[in-house]
């Protein structure tokens, strides 16, 4: 470790001095490790998992794999990086993605700058000093002057609020903590409970094992065939020859994602165009029946032509036209949940041991001691697998006691819902950045590049700060309004705030309604952040206690 020790006024305790701290060692809390290290900066990385990896360290359950492609969702600050490493198939598995990760950490040399096993539990900021003091789980105390929240957006999951989970006899499984060991459903009866981007993807994969297969489903939701497949040398050799010109594109897209850009309404060419067009994206990637025309994500009716499109394809897969019927959305307009990428999905429900339970008719009443009860009856099961998601985008942050100046709590600030500068920042909170926090693009695209971007941002800030002399780094309140309202006004444009999702908090009972992602784009947003950077940070105030 590279952290000084000094005494603190506790004698029985040390507080480990740094220049910076990193809570979270996923795909962001390393490369901000990388950027800060590059600085000169002395900074560590705390994190609760026993080991690196973030996202791809805990959700291994099966099917587990990444929906944009891999040689798109992979770091790209290093050219030297992307030439060296060879993916195998053009949507990554989570075990590929998590030697990958292993692999970045060696390259570069983080490992040891990487506390495993410490979990943060505190972070309250002194104001005399202008630094934080941050406290974990076991006690140990760290001074740091930047503190860098790279704690996840989708990293604290959660479980249904059923009475009698605790009750169940068979093993409960949750998707976002699933052992290392693998688990063998071989002859048994699997209730998952779950139609999320992990329920898609788990589900086929379990009933291929499982003697019997019931899927709880409380929303259907739109999913889209991954046709995944092996990457070819030719077609790796190919990308890696243009693949700075690719990477930019990337940067400059909408989502992350470099997709033609749409010129027409859906509603104005004939219905056979159309449909070619969208058959055309069917299969290709997550993004493209959303970006096919420029009005599928604001106009109700344009959207709807989409949804109609997917919901013939579910008919045409699915044999029983209830269970067709059952599986299509119809409660929220097409993209407005994040949509999925599956293999094989809709089809499993043509298997003879799978069935599925339409939680809209018969809602879930408890967990018994022998399986689940709905409304209608009892479910006996061995197995019960919760694939039901996460309190996302700001529960990671509100299970930490985070106090900015004069102690405010930043869950008191949020008690509305998220405000924020640019995702980045919180004014009263100096020197305090969210990576992918909420108000930034973040979920809304490849969270690669919003992940590079956002780190680059901070560590840009940072060293700006430095050179002027200063320490402390913090949002005015009229950038974090001015900000907060334009976030709030892009996404009323959309139809994102009509569906119960977890982008508007709608998963967790007594969350504040709000669609909590910027939907400007990716392109735009780094635009607006490059100019903010240009013109001296406007927005941003720096100072040295
Ligand atoms: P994470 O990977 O979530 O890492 C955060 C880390 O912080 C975790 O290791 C956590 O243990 C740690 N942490 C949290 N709180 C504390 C604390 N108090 N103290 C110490 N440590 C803490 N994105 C895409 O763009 N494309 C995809 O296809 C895609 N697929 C996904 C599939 C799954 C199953 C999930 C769950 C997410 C997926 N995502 C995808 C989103 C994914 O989370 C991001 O792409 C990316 O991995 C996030 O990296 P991160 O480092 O920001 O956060
Ligand atoms: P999710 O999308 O939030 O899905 C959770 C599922 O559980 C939903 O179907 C939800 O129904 C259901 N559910 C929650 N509480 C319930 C309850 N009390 N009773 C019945 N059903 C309940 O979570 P996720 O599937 O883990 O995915 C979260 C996000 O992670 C994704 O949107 C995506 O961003 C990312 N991810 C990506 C991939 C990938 O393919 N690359 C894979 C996994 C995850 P409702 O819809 O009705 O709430």
């Amino acid at each position: 470790m590279t952290d000084t020790l000094v005494q603190s006024t506790r004698p029985d305790t040390a507080v480990r001095r740094v220049d910076a701290l990193v809570v979270g060692a996923g795909l962001s809390g390393l490369y901000m490790l990388h950027r800060f290290r590059g600085l000169g900066l002395d900074a560590v990385v705390l994190e609760a998992g026993s080991d690196i990896g973030g996202t791809w360290f805990w959700n291994r359950y099966p099917g587990a794999r990444c929906d944009v492609e891999s040689m798109e969702y992979s770091y790209s600050f290093s050219p030297e990086l992307e030439q060296e490493w060879d993916w195998s198939e053009k949507y990554p598995t989570q075990p590929e993605i998590l030697r990958y990760v292993h692999h970045v950490a060696d390259r570069f040399g983080l490992r040891d700058g990487v506390r495993l096993d410490t979990r943060v539990a505190s972070a309250h900021f002194r104001d005399a000093e202008g630094r934080w003091t941050v406290t974990t789980e076991s006690g140990e105390r760290w001074d740091t002057e930047q503190l860098v929240m790279a704690t996840g957006c989708l990293s604290t999951s959660k479980l249904p609020e059923i009475p009698g989970i605790d009750r169940f006899g068979g093993r409960t499984l949750h998707t976002a903590h699933w052992p290392h060991e693998g688990v063998d459903f071989t002859g048994r009866r699997v209730a998952v409970i779950g139609t999320g981007s992990s329920g898609i993807q788990a589900i086929p994969l379990i009933a291929d094992e499982a003697a019997d297969l019931t899927v709880f489903q409380r929303t259907a939701n739109f999913s889209m065939p991954a046709n995944n497949a092996p990457l070819s040398d030719e077609a790796q050799a190919q990308r890696k020859q243009n693949y700075r010109e690719h990477r930019r594109a990337a940067r400059e897209s909408g989502f992350g994602v470099p997709v033609p850009e749409a010129t027409r309404s859906a509603l104005e060419v004939d219905p056979e165009e159309r449909r070619a067009q969208y058959e055309s994206t069917w299969g290709r990637n997550l993004v493209g029946l959303l970006t096919s025309y420029t009005d599928s994500i604001v106009d109700a009716a344009a959207n709807e032509t989409a949804a109609d499109f997917v919901r013939d394809k579910i008919r045409e897969i699915v044999d029983d036209p209830e269970t067709a019927e059952t599986l299509c959305p119809r409660d929220h307009p097409f993209g407005t949940k994040r949509p999925c990428l599956d293999s094989g999905y809709y089809a499993t429900f043509n298997r003879g041991h799978v069935h599925l339970v339409d939680l809209k008719k018969t809602p879930l009443t408890e967990v018994t001691e022998r399986g689940v009860r709905t409304t209608e009856r009892e479910y006996e099961v061995d197995d019960l697998v919760f694939a039901t998601g996460f309190d996302a985008m700001t529960g990671s942050l509100a299970a930490i006691d985070i106090r900015g100046r004069a102690g405010r709590a930043l869950t008191d600030k949020w008690a509305g819902g998220p405000v924020s500068h640019l995702g980045l920042q919180v004014a009263g909170f100096p020197n305090l950045y969210t990576i992918t926090g909420p108000g930034s693009p973040s979920v809304l695209s490849n969270m690669m590049v919003s992940i590079e971007q956002h780190v680059d941002f901070v560590a840009d800030a940072v060293h700006h700060a430095h050179q002027r002399g200063d320490t402390v780094v913090e949002s005015t309140e009229e950038a974090e309004r001015a900000w907060t309202d334009h976030v709030r006004e892009v996404g009323d444009y959309t139809l994102y705030p009509q569906a119960d999702s977890w982008y508007m908090g709608a998963n967790v009972p007594g969350k504040p309604r709000v669609f909590m992602a910027y939907i400007g784009g990716v392109g735009a947003y780094r635009q607006h952040c490059d100019q903010l950077a240009a013109d001296g940070y406007p927005g941003f105030a720096f100072s040295a206690p």
